[in-house]
């Protein structure tokens, strides 16, 4: 399919605060082992806010102007001439991060881990991301929709697999209580996910009221308004742990997905001694009760991307398992696309995923 004369409309983060759409160069040619992509839909997430409102996450820092976007849907409009496991017309969740599958991390099954990737990663800087229509990925790093999968939910396929990789990290298992500090679309995903393997007790926190009550309407079994004026993080997991009984030991594990400083504090204070905390959210490098976790041996766990968790997500949406339809709340034109983060960083009542459309 000829796309040589299309329109490319990109979201470009030029660097902190400049985000401009403007027109991107059209893949020029196809490897053997890769798929030309028309986007469908792609999700905001708090790294692209982070990013845009930061210039830099964790290790990733804006250099240059790159195209925003790792949370693609995509159609495949054309193939290379070795790949096997997909044809044109199909519909697809696109893994972002493409590892070397060759060094130390990848052949030891850690391919998260793998320094090519960082490189290769759609999204994050310097590789550009899926917030354009035409893009070429990886057919391995591909991953064909079921029919009864849309390809909105298709999007929220990767914020999913982040969250199986984080419930798989820290073993939630049947029967354990756990604590997910944030209810944005990772943390209401995360209670989800742990619910679906087997958690007895989910709980959420977060500042936003509204996020927590589609986490409760989701079937949380308890939320905690945060209010950061009055926060104390030791009085918090008292009132945590009283609240949720348990002899007022504290959760089994606490899964941290807001990236401030102060939820890590509450994540290692009410997590029960023998506990594990998944650190999710990034941005807080910050000061953290560490001699508590090492007394108490709360083990803290690094929770990168996505390691092989795309086929599980898949699995929990298609089988109906899990329901992330709700998550949706917004849908923009990619047109609009500076519009829709806008209103993201807002933080107004009622906003949880932010689907770009093309
Ligand atoms: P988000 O910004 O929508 O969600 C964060 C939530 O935390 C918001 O609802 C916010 O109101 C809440 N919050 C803020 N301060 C709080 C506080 N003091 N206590 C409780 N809640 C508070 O972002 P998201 O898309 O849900 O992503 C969550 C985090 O996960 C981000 O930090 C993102 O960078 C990170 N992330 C990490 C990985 C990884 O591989 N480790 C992958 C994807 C996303
Ligand atoms: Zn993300």
């Amino acid at each position: 399919k000829n796309i040589q004369n299309k329109d490319n409309l990109a979201l470009v983060l030029h660097q902190k605060d400049v985000l401009k759409l403007e027109q991107w160069p059209l893949p020029q040619q196809l490897a053997p082992n890769e798929c030309l992509l028309q986007a469908h839909s792609c999700g905001i997430c708090g790294t692209d806010v982070t990013l845009w409102k930061k210039g830099f996450v964790a290790d990733f820092v804006v250099k240059k102007p790159f195209v925003l976007g790792h949370e693609p849907s995509a159609v495949v409009i054309g193939v290379g001439s070795e790949v096997t496991n997909l044809k044109v017309g199909d519909r697809v969740a696109v893994e972002p991060a493409l590892p070397c599958l060759k060094c130390q991390f990848c052949r030891s099954g850690r391919y998260n881990l793998c320094p090519v990737s960082n490189l290769h990663s759609h999204g994050l800087p310097p590789a550009d991301g899926c917030l354009r229509r035409y893009y070429t990925h990886r057919s391995d790093f591909c991953y064909k929709l079921p029919e009864n999968v849309s390809c909105e939910e298709g999007a929220l396929v990767e914020a999913l697999a982040v969250v199986v990789h984080a419930c798989r990290r820290v073993r939630v298992g049947i029967g354990q209580n756990v604590l997910v500090c944030g209810a944005g679309p990772v943390g209401i995903m995360c209670f989800l996910v742990a619910k679906a393997f087997g958690a007895s007790k989910v709980y959420l926190t977060d500042i936003n009221e509204s996020r927590l009550k589609m986490a409760k309407q989701l079937g949380a079994d308890g939320v905690f308004v945060i209010n950061p004026k009055t926060f104390n993080d030791k009085e918090m997991a008292k009132t945590i742990r009283s609240a949720i009984g348990a002899n007022s030991l504290g959760v089994d594990i606490a899964i941290e997905c807001t990236g401030v400083e102060s939820s890590v504090c509450l994540a290692i204070h009410v997590t029960k001694s023998g506990g594990k905390v998944g650190i999710v959210g990034l941005g807080a490098d910050c000061k953290i009760p560490l001699s508590s976790a090492a007394m108490r041996e709360v083990d803290l766990i690094g929770v990168c991307r996505i390691k092989d968790d795309y086929e599980l997500a898949i699995q929990l949406i298609t089988s109906g398992k899990l329901n992330v339809k709700p998550l949706i709340t917004h849908t923009f034109n990619i047109k609009d696309s500076v519009k829709a983060f806008d209103l993201l960083k807002s933080g107004t009542e009622g906003v949880v995923k932010v689907l770009i459309q093309h």
